[in-house]
This record gives C-alpha cells, structure tokens and sequence, in this order.
C-alpha cells in the first residue's frame, strides 16, 4: 500500500510516519527531512529552501516537486510513504502525473485532524535529536536526560521554524494552501479522516484500523 499523510504543522505527521515505517517496512519521503538534510550539506538545493522554511513559508511547488520526482527515481517499486508532500493542490496534481510515469498510485491519503490550540503547544515544545531525529515534548514526551536523545544520546534541539513568531506563518501557510486538499482527496476518493489528538500509540491505532479498512 502507497500512502501519503497530511495535517497541519504539528499534526504529527512526521512521528506517525515513523510509526509506519518501523511497522510495515515502507519507504519514507519526507520533504522536509529531505530540505533539512540539504541544508545541512549546504547543496544548492539547501540554499535554495533555507530563506523559506526560516521564514515559515512554503518553497516553491518547482523546487519541491523536482526534488520528489528524483526520490521517485530511487523506489525500484518500493511501497512508499509520503510525508509533507504534496501541501498544495499544484503539488497534488504534479504527484498524480509522477504517478502515472511509475505506474504507481496513492492507496489513502490520511489527514490527522488536530486543533489549533493543540498544534501550537505542539510546535513550541518539540525538540529534536541532531543526530537521529527521534522527536520530543518538553512536556508530553520528555527526555530520560535532559537535552539528551533516549535512542542515541545525541543533543536535543528546537527547529527554527518551531519558534513561535514563524509558526504563526506556518499556520497561515497551511490554512491557505495545504488545507484545501482535503477537499481534493475526498474528490477523487482517497481521503481518509484520522483524530489525531491523544498520544503517538492512540492516533497510530487509529491510522491501522482504518487503514485495513
Ligand atoms: P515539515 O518538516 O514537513 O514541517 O517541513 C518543514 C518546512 O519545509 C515547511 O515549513 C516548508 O517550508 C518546507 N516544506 C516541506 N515540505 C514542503 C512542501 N511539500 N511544499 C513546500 N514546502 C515544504
């Protein structure tokens, strides 16, 4: 099964794909571990995404897209997970033509369904491991050792685009252009509507029984 997850900014896209992947094994694109990564190798393709994402702003569907379709390259087949991609009807539309090039299909598209006041207490207490990218909570999921990681002992630290001055863009940035996929996916019969507050383990119950669905 080919998936793609999508919600707002602190919707927990990132920590049920996760959930995914361990359990079934699939490939996971995340477009925005895929910039993170590039910037921190400072590539052209890095430069290009940093003065968008430090701003809380989308980054071009044509540097975005581009990107997916080289990941699409490496598959060979491969289940998949989408992660952050596509956040606008353009993007949705540009990934049904990579579809078709690969003769492959989304199965569900999932939007987790969270509140605002929620994503906000999300976003400003989430801290990330440097080295290995396991996510926290300062208080939801905090850390055995302070600013330490449990898996890998690596230094915990808060995204850029995690401050509270550039998620209200990203909020702004969703409600304008990622939210009306929903209306997109429901239109061509692959949306599927998941709660997702509560804790990782609820919502990733949530996500299987409706997947098997
Ligand atoms: P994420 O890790 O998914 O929250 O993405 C972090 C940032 O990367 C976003 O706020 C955007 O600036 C950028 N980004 C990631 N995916 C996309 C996308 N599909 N379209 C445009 N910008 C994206």
């Amino acid at each position: 099964m080919n998936i793609l997850l999508f919600g707002a900014p602190g919707a927990g896209k990132g920590t049920q794909s996760a959930l995914l992947v361990e359990r079934h094994r699939m490939h996971h694109i995340s477009t925005g571990d895929l910039f993170r990564h590039a910037i921190k190798n400072q590539t052209p393709l890095g430069k290009q995404a940093k003065g968008f994402m430090d701003k809380g702003q989308l980054v071009p569907d044509e540097i975005v897209v581009g990107m997916v379709e080289e990941e699409f390259g490496k598959l060979h087949g491969k289940q998949f997970i989408l992660d952050g991609f596509p956040r606008t009807v353009p993007q949705a539309k540009a990934l049904e033509s990579i579809l078709n090039t690969h003769k492959m299909r989304i199965d569900k598209a999932v939007f987790l369904e969270v509140d605002q006041g929620l994503l906000m207490d999300r976003l400003t207490g989430r801290r990330v491991c440097r080295k290995c990218g396991a996510v926290f909570h300062v208080a939801a999921k905090p850390p055995k050792s302070a600013g330490r990681c449990d898996e890998c002992g690596g230094e915990l630290y808060q995204r850029d685009d995690d401050k509270a001055e550039v998620i209200k863009t990203r909020l702004e940035a969703y409600e304008a252009s990622t939210a009306p996929l929903k209306a997109y996916y429901e239109e061509i019969g692959r949306l599927v509507v998941v709660d997702g507050t509560g804790e990782a383990n609820q919502v990733f119950s949530r996500i299987e029984s409706l997947l098997r669905a």
